[in-house]
């Protein structure tokens, strides 16, 4: 673990914040190890912003109008290392504190620790929780997501936060080619979502690789599904965007199972969650201060 004082908390069009950069997590597919980041290695040692909370309340403070802070766009918020420092807690406190609305993406089931701010969070503006489900099966997660919760266990958490009356979505991102990339994968996905009362996925049918990224999939292929790479490597060469086979028909099937059961997967729709209702209506994720 490295400490740092970070000169900037919540960022950008979207207020994303991380308090952490670097993640344990291990997925095979990680994008946020791009070179192009400049997460300084190892990945596993997680840079801290102990002035994460003190940074939140002095950004927010100065805000005319009540915005959505959304984490884990790079890095996950409840990694274990979260369950002993509190980091994402003391944020979302100064959130509830100054009135905002709160998001989460995260693989960790330990978000539901946080379910009683969340709550007040909701009462307060808004609030969406998030879990990445790439697969239902908890035994291919453990292998391309390790040090991840079971996504049997996301899926139980998704259930708890709705139960709370809290809006929660999945990301069903990436999808890997010849790994996860089955018309089965997908229904089963979206079937457990819907069990599960989830608002909305957002699908895709692909995977990213970069610098950086590449190397560390391609060495994790290696160990766990001896013999995939060279597929990759002809068919995806030094892609960024690498397509399933068959990409269109499981878009179709994505698409078709979500209007069934309901559940939103259109950017429009998904963006309508983000939005602020009871003290500032006419607000939106997207609007600017
Ligand atoms: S949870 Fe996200 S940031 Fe962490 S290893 Fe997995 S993909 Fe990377």
């Amino acid at each position: 673990m490295r400490e740092v004082q970070a000169k900037t908390l919540i960022l950008g069009p979207y207020h994303n914040y991380n308090v952490y950069r670097g993640c344990t997590h291990g997925c095979i597919y990680c994008d946020s190890r791009s070179s192009c980041y400049e997460i300084e290695p190892p990945f596993e040692d997680i840079i801290v912003k102990v002035n994460a909370p003190a940074l939140a309340a002095a950004e927010l403070a100065k805000k005319k109008t009540k915005i959505v802070c959304r984490s884990g766009s790079m890095c996950d918020p409840y990694m274990p290392i979260e369950e002993k420092l509190e980091l994402s807690r003391r944020v979302l406190e100064v959130i509830l504190k100054y009135g905002h609305g709160a998001s989460f993406l995260t693989k960790n089931a330990l978000a539901l620790r946080d379910l009683d701010l969340f709550e007040a969070i909701a009462k307060n503006a808004c609030a969406v929780a998030s879990f990445t489900i790439t697969t239902t099966d908890d035994e291919l997660a453990r292998r391309i997501e390790p040090s991840a919760s079971p996504p049997s266990e996301r899926l139980k958490a998704l259930s708890a936060f709705a139960e709370r009356g809290i809006v929660t979505g999945v990301w069903m991102t990436p999808v890997l080619p010849w790994i996860t990339a089955s018309e089965e994968n997908i229904r089963a996905v979206v079937a457990a979502c819907a069990e599960a009362r989830v608002k909305y996925i957002v699908g895709t049918t692909a995977t990213t690789m970069r610098d950086g990224s590449r190397e560390h999939f391609y060495a994790r292929l290696d160990e766990e599904f001896p013999g995939l790479r060279r597929q990759y490597e002809q068919r995806y060469g030094t892609s960024y965007v690498c397509k399933s086979p068959g990409s269109d028909h499981l878009w179709d099937v994505f698409t078709t199972a979500c209007d069934a059961a309901g559940i939103a997967w259109r950017e429009a729709d998904i963006a309508r969650f983000f939005t602020i209702r009871e003290r500032h209506p006419q607000m939106s994720l997207f609007d600017e201060m």
